[in-house]
């Protein structure tokens, strides 16, 4: 049977990112992803118009439904959109008897910039996160913004105390000027893994979403987490080569998950 990966995240109707996004990125690793929607997005591939929080009623109802149902061992969040989002799944992970593997993608804003929640009112819902956090995926602003600490070892070192067992720290939004991009997993705060990739030129909508789906996918089906890491950059690269411009003067590439 295949494994399971609970995914909560938002819609994103471009398909690039969100639910769907972590749908085929799970599919593509060979498990199966059930999804609980945690927003719905109005957006395009190049910028979010706005969005629309689902009731944490509703996200409970779906989270608990669920998980009776499909007895999933790893979750994997996306854009929670506010804190009550965040508190439905801090209450379900503190509730668990033997630990679930859950991997944090701490979404704050698209790749185009525009807001997917409140920065202040995130950051202190993320914090109640960590101490059931296995992999957490922020990229550079996200860790900027998680920690108010601009040293990257501070912030790694801040999270881990606060409970992040490994932080897989992404460098695309480091250096735009550089021809690589340094991805790096820490392990209890401490360095484990640094992989350097070639940068494809211009952007890509829901690389993000992708890395952390996939990893969660590979968790799921037994991968150690250095395994896990590498091998889904390995594919998230052959996505992002395969990515297209859906229309002329768009900023963003659309990721083509299937291979
Ligand atoms: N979740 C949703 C619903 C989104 O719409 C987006 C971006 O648009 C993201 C997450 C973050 O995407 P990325 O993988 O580009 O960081």
């Amino acid at each position: 049977m295949r494994k399971l990966v609970c995914c909560l995240a938002g819609l994103d109707p471009s398909g690039g990112a969100g639910l769907q996004a972590d749908i085929e990125a799970v599919g593509a690793m060979g498990a199966h992803a059930c999804v609980c929607a945690t927003a719905l997005t109005v957006q395009t591939v190049n910028a979010v118009q706005s969005y629309q929080v689902v009731d944490a009623q509703l996200l409970t109802a779906q989270l608990h439904t669920l998980a009776a149902a499909m007895p999933f061992r790893v979750i994997k969040s996306g854009m929670l959109g506010n804190a009550a989002n965040a508190a439905v799944l801090q209450a379900y992970l503190a509730a668990q008897p033997q630990p679930l593997t859950y991997v944090c993608d701490p979404v704050m804003a698209a790749n185009s910039g525009g807001n997917l929640g409140d920065g202040n009112e995130l950051r202190a819902a993320y914090a109640q996160l960590m101490p059931y956090v296995t992999l957490l995926t922020p990229n550079t602003l996200e860790l900027a913004a998680l920690t108010n600490c601009h040293d990257e070892l501070a912030a790694v070192k801040r999270l881990s105390d606060m409970g992040a067992k490994a932080i897989l720290l992404k460098g695309g939004h480091a250096d735009s000027a550089s021809s690589h991009i340094s991805n790096r997993l820490y392990v209890l705060g401490d360095l484990q893994l640094e992989l350097v990739l070639p940068r494809q030129p211009g952007q890509y909508h829901g690389t993000g979403c992708s890395l952390a789906a996939a990893i969660a996918g590979l968790l799921a089906q037994g991968h150690s987490l250095n395994n896990a890491v590498s091998h889904a950059h390995v594919w998230l690269q052959s996505a992002v080569r395969r990515a297209e411009l859906m229309q002329p003067g768009d900023q963003q590439h659309l990721l083509n998950r299937w291979g």
